[in-house]
């Protein structure tokens, strides 16, 4: 795929916040559980590898993905640590996690029996699982204790699977309401009374459950949202201590007119000049990830709040002015203006398109290029 490096549409991570979003981390938990980063859909969009270097400084101790394929590109970086992958592997795979030993969940006893099969086709290598336990979430893992029974009868003959972990997912660690994990909580205390006590990671918290919950139980944290600055709750809680957004993302103005008042801007000519208006064409556009439904979401300029005039087209969009500005001046759609300091969080935006901040980061195109301060 082409990056658009020769345009002035860019991802920009700020390393230092998100290092500084781990540091508070571990200051907040105190009780000396390791942290593993999750950098799963290429760190939520803020570059797998790069965040995963930052972390490590700060000190985390492992790195937590979804797919086979994201654990490999990051042992093919160098990282040594211990990799999970938190997706479902297809079991035929068993020789590509044992060679780039990388650790994975175990769902089912259908994933460990046909895992058990995968491996037995090999050279006798062992393999490192993280027991998963479906305590509430509905997605992946073992929900009832026979289940528990039936899967801890089948590791105690397969000597081939090491339990390196087991996990569970909250649904609800977000939230005022704390009763659902309360439950899930219960349900996991149980699935613990069944595997045997000596297994190394257990762990049920993400970073909702870091930041607003004891962790209980976990001695191995995998922060994701918070990591990147983001809130889990979008605006319902507070965060105990200051969460630095890490991504912003800029552009500059390609183009700059007065149009005259009465004609139309963009697809659909759904805009309609009022007066003669100062409009700027800025090279971003929903194939970037900047969605149409952010049709009238305001970006800034100059430390100012402007609007985004007429449909976003695939590649560029339009914005209004109150005064013409130089080609090349710097449009912050999210992010912090370097300039005045002000700020666009992906709460707001998400706020403005009816979704959650995680997505927006996520959804931006990988022809915006990743740049590192
Ligand atoms: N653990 C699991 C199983 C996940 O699926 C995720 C992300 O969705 C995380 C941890 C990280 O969650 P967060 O980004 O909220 O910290």
């Amino acid at each position: 795929m082409a990056i658009g490096f020769l345009r002035p549409t860019k991802r920009v991570i700020d390393c230092p916040a998100i290092y500084k979003n781990i540091k508070s981390e571990f200051k907040h938990i105190k009780d000396g559980a390791e942290i593993f980063a999750v950098v799963k859909a290429n760190g939520y969009g803020h570059g797998a590898v790069k965040v995963a270097e930052v972390a490590r400084q700060a000190g985390a101790t492992g790195f937590c993905v979804s797919l086979l394929d994201e654990a490999v590109e990051l042992r093919k970086s160098g990282i040594t640590e211990p990799i999970i992958v938190l997706g479902v592997v297809d079991p035929i795979f068993t020789n590509i996690l044992v060679e780039y030993d990388i650790s994975c969940a175990a769902v089912s006893m259908e994933w460990l029996e046909m895992a058990a099969a995968s491996l037995e086709a090999g050279h006798g290598e062992r393999l490192k699982i993280h027991v998963k336990i479906d305590s509430g979430m509905g997605r992946l893992g073992l929900r009832t204790a026979d289940e528990m029974k039936e899967v801890v009868a089948f590791l105690e003959k397969h000597k081939e699977f090491e339990i390196e972990g087991l996990f569970t997912h909250f649904a609800k660690a977000d939230s005022k309401d704390t009763s659902y994990v309360d439950l899930q909580k219960e349900r996991f205390e149980e699935a613990l009374t069944i595997f045997p006590d000596d297994i190394r990671y257990i762990h049920t918290a993400n970073s909702a459950t870091a930041l607003w919950h004891d962790h209980w139980r976990s001695n191995l944290i995998r922060l994701g949202a918070s990591m990147y600055g983001i809130n889990p709750s979008g605006s319902e809680l507070a965060s105990p201590y200051e969460l630095k957004q890490a991504m912003s993302v800029v552009t500059e103005v390609v183009q700059m007119k007065l149009v005259p008042a009465g004609e139309s801007l963009s697809y659909g000519a759904t805009y309609q000049t009022t007066e003669d208006e100062w409009i700027a064409t800025l090279p971003i556009g929903y194939a970037d990830g900047l969605l149409r439904s952010f049709q009238g979401f305001k970006l800034l300029l100059d430390g100012k709040r402007v609007p985004i005039v007429g449909r976003i087209c695939m590649d560029q969009c339009m914005i209004r002015l109150d005064k013409p500005v130089p080609i090349g001046t710097i449009v912050t759609i999210f992010g912090e203006d370097e300039e005045s300091h002000e700020m666009i969080s992906f709460q707001e935006g998400a706020e403005y398109i009816g979704t959650i901040n995680y997505e927006l980061p996520c959804i931006l195109s990988e022809r915006v290029p990743l740049v590192y301060k």
